[in-house]
């Protein structure tokens, strides 16, 4: 397979049924406002006007629980597929334009994203991938010249992703309620494209899936949640088969760490805050086993039983997952001794209050030898973490503890300034959080906390 852009929408092979045709939407007048060079480089693309504006392609139909209750049909509203390209080790990646146009999913939407959502989605997207998380990537932004009409009247704006996949756990749902031929084309064609090691035939081949997703579902929570990430609408139609972060919405990086934090307007009941992820993707991906039941086993006992086995490790998977990972930012040795530190440790910051990210860039900094950091910890459970930590480890820290994250004040402070004309402010914060681990004091100001009048306590689907 050459570098670059297909020819096809492999998505195309499914049954018709999967998804919609959509033809040419026209905008007004499209402008580029972002475009990811590096990333169409590695994609071998070198037009991205090709995909600026409402060109044709298909919309994805999907379900999806949302907030724990079954939606139905949702799909994609606003968005579609528009191509797919290899990238140089011949992997594939679809490109998706959100903010494109009404589909025929679009029920009472208007189609159209606004400029501030798909920068956010671009910066946090970026930021995701530049800090090794599994995400989707933004390839470029444009301006539509229209207005949008939200809370506020917007410049309406088209985001271009790419992303090895954009089948949801919504997806399969979907196909549960077209019946089982069409669930077997829809699991068959994503082990194709993300899992090839499956068995080739046979109840194993499903189950493999289902741990595989599994296994992926717990490794990016994991991710999120060592860097202070919190999706903020973690529903089976944003939840990946890939295991790629996806649909930035009401999502934030902590600033004061609390494991109940949440941002979304909408979730008042806290089911996606910080420390409920790893439940909640559990509890999409029993939704996920439900709906592959049929191909899990030829007897209903077997394939119940398949289904438990294939997400019983998911909470061990996790646990080793995460414990790892916060091991490495503690620069500590992980064993039965020293895992008790950790959550002891999340008690204190929570307890303490402390800015999540600064909290780990600081004890980097006393570990690599800043002595002047001393004061920045709690006297006795320095004491405890210089007794047990592990000086071999401390060089390692700095690339596990991001220096500066999109903070939100700053996400939303290069919105304001976007929607007045001005990219420079998107531009530095762009450069800066895509080089997260890089000392640079060009950048100090990314590094702060926001001060009492900038904290942003909820974002809004306001997209
Ligand atoms: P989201 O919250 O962006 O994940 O979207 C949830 C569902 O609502 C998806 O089916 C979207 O396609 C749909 N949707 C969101 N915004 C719009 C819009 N402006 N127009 C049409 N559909 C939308
Ligand atoms: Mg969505």
């Amino acid at each position: 397979m050459m570098k670059g852009l297909q020819r096809k929408i492999s998505y195309r092979d499914l049954p018709s049924n999967f998804y919609s045709e959509e033809g040419k939407v026209e905008f007004p007048n499209v402008e580029i406002f972002a475009f990811n060079e590096k990333l169409a480089d590695e994609l071998g693309i070198d037009d991205v006007g090709q995909f600026s504006g409402g060109v044709e392609g298909i919309a994805m139909a999907y379900c999806g629980h949302q907030f724990g209750h079954f939606s139905g049909l949702l799909g994609d509203g606003r968005a579609r597929l528009v191509g797919e390209a290899s990238d140089g080790e011949g992997r594939l990646f679809e490109l998706h334009l959100k903010g494109s146009g009404r589909t025929a999913y679009s029920r009472g939407g208007d189609g159209k994203a606004t400029l501030g959502s798909s920068l956010r989605e671009y910066l946090v997207s970026e930021a995701m991938a530049a800090l090794g998380v599994p995400t989707t990537r933004a390839l470029s932004v444009v301006l539509t010249g229209e207005k949008v009409r939200r809370q506020n009247i917007e410049l309406g704006a088209i985001v271009c992703r790419s992303g090895r996949s954009h089948i949801r756990v919504g997806t399969f749902e979907y196909a549960a309620t077209l019946g089982e031929e069409s669930m077997r084309a829809l699991a068959d064609f994503s082990i194709e494209r993300l899992y090839p090691n499956a068995p080739s035939h046979g109840a194993e081949r499903y189950v493999y899936l289902l741990s595989e997703v599994a296994k992926k579902q717990a490794h990016l929570v994991s991710k999120w949640m060592s860097l202070g990430f919190i999706h903020g609408v973690m529903n089976t139609d944003n939840s990946t088969i890939s295991g790629e972060t996806i649909d930035y919405g009401p999502c934030a990086f902590m600033d004061v760490f609390h494991p109940l934090k949440t941002f979304s307007s909408i979730d008042r009941n806290l089911r996606y805050a910080w420390n409920k992820q790893a439940e909640m993707a559990h509890w999409n991906l029993t939704r996920f086993a439900e709906s592959i039941l049929p191909l899990l086993g030829t007897t209903e006992a077997e394939q119940v039983k398949n289904a438990e086995g294939a997400l019983g490790s998911f909470e061990g998977l996790f646990r080793n997952y995460f414990n790892t990972m916060m091991a490495k930012k503690f620069a500590i040795e992980l064993n039965e001794e020293t895992s008790p530190f950790i959550i002891e440790s999340l008690e204190m910051m929570t307890e303490e209050k402390v800015d999540f990210t600064i909290f780990f860039r600081k004890l980097t900094q006393f570990a690599n030898g800043d002595k002047s950091q001393r004061s920045s910890f709690e006297a006795s459970w320095l004491k405890k973490w210089t007794s047990i930590s592990d000086a071999s480890l401390f060089e390692k820290m700095k690339k596990v503890n991001p220096i500066r994250i999109p903070r939100n004040h700053q996400v939303e402070r290069v919105i304001q300034s976007s929607n007045q004309g001005d990219k420079l402010a998107f531009e530095n914060l762009l450069e800066a959080i895509t080089s997260p681990y890089e000392e640079n004091e060009k950048w100090a100001e990314y590094e702060k906390a926001p001060d009492g009048k900038e904290v942003v306590r909820r974002t809004f689907c306001g997209t």
